[in-house]
């Protein structure tokens, strides 16, 4: 069975992840990882992280994949020698620098090649092969076609691919413009994604005026990657021998993650019975998204991975918090985000037919007094006469 491996931007979402199906799971240590601005985890948290998923028969991959300068590499072996006592499963990593210090200083755990090394040939496959990584994880901006050459030509290496997801303007990752608007380095994970603004032109000696650079009326985002979504195609990439597909947003909420998951997780595990996993290309649409697109899958032509009209979030659901605990009829809720009385809201739950909806009667907060709309990062309850199963988040539809 393909592997559906979900990302895990802290602790809470990887446990949302393993919850709601996921075999596998990458994280980051607080350094060396490409998502800086996601809280990722402490040490302290990556051994219980790896005990957690363990205890779960579920793997953990840890990335370890910036583009490493001089002054990274010190602080690297006692950090490998770390990874390798807590027996993650495998390191992700793209720098040929820091490929030969995980030999070295983490010997027992098994390397990925990251989507930052950029591995487009079968060649350059073979290449890593030869150097002991045990997985690459291919570039996105490969076709079906290319994948199924590299599939057939290495058999023996493991195979896995971006399936869902942010995307690039440029080959993933490798691309200044980060660095050179904010300083902030989009190879050493510290990205502020400045192809998603809109730009226009300011001549030198007229500073207060404003050229428009104008594609259309609607503005012009030169740079602007739709996200990637692959959910129609994932029969033809589990019939391919593709070991894992990978689910991108570290960065998102937990309900993303677990709302994804269980989708892909359904995909694979039904790819012949279309039947049953139509209801979960409409969830697609219930998580924060850009237009999507199915990116180079079919030809390397970018024309359709682009959006020029605009760069905000499409968000039709709203992740309002996290089922707690249930007992005599009341479901304890961490609030994330407001709801009232009178609004419909709905029950998540990794099996998907287990989903309620229903009107909001009452609420009550923590102390038990009687409330009429919920606050941000407080408990309430709610009254519920099922039988909830465990794990469940609350949503509400906004548009
Ligand atoms: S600025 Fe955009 S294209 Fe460049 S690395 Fe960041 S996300 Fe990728």
């Amino acid at each position: 069975m393909t592997e559906i491996l979900a990302p895990a931007g802290n602790f809470e979402k990887l446990k949302t992840a393993i919850n709601f199906g996921a075999d596998a799971v990458y994280a980051a240590g607080r350094s060396f990882g490409l998502r800086a601005k996601s809280s990722n985890l402490s040490q302290t948290e990556l051994s219980a992280a790896v005990q957690f998923c363990h205890s779960h028969q579920k793997k953990i991959y840890i990335t370890v994949n910036i583009f490493a300068h001089n002054s990274d590499l010190q602080k690297l072996p006692s950090y490998l020698q770390f990874l390798n006592e807590i027996k993650v499963d495998a390191l992700i990593i793209s720098d040929p620098g820091i490929f030969l210090m995980a030999q070295q200083y983490a010997p027992d755990i098994p390397i990925h090649i990251s989507t930052q090394a950029n591995v487009t040939s079968y060649k350059a496959v073979e290449f890593w092969q030869r150097q002991g990584a045990k997985r690459i994880i291919l570039a996105r901006e490969l076709t079906f076609a290319e994948i199924l050459t590299i599939r057939e030509k290495c058999p023996e290496i493991e195979l896995e691919m971006f399936v869902h997801g942010a995307m690039c303007m440029a080959y993933s990752g490798r691309c200044l413009l980060s660095a050179f608007f904010n300083r902030r380095d989009a190879n050493r994970g510290n990205c502020s994604q400045p192809c998603r603004w809109q730009y226009e032109l300011i001549e030198k000696q007229r500073p207060d005026q404003r050229f428009f650079v104008e594609e259309d009326e609607k503005g012009t985002y030169l740079f602007n990657s739709k996200d990637l979504c692959l959910f129609d195609q994932i029969k033809k990439i589990k019939t391919a021998g593709i070991d894992s597909i990978k689910i991108e947003g570290r960065m998102k909420s937990a309900y993303y993650t677990a709302v994804l998951t269980r989708a892909y997780k359904n995909a694979i595990t039904f790819a012949d019975q279309p039947e049953k996993i139509a209801v979960f290309r409409d969830e697609l649409k219930k998580v924060s998204h850009r237009k999507y697109t199915e990116g180079f899958f079919h030809r390397f032509d970018a024309t359709d991975t682009q959006n020029h009209e605009e760069s905000s979030y499409i968000r039709n659901y709203q992740y309002l918090g996290k089922i707690v605990k249930v007992k005599n009829k009341l479901v304890l809720i961490d609030v994330l985000a407001k709801f009232s009385l009178g609004e419909e809201i709905e029950f998540i739950f990794p099996d998907q037919k287990k989903d309620i909806s229903f009107t909001v009667q009452e609420i009550w907060d923590a102390d038990g007094n009687e409330i009429e709309f919920t606050k941000p990062n407080t408990q309430i309850y709610l009254k519920n006469s099922q039988k909830l199963p465990a794990f469940g988040l609350v949503r509400k539809k906004i548009s």
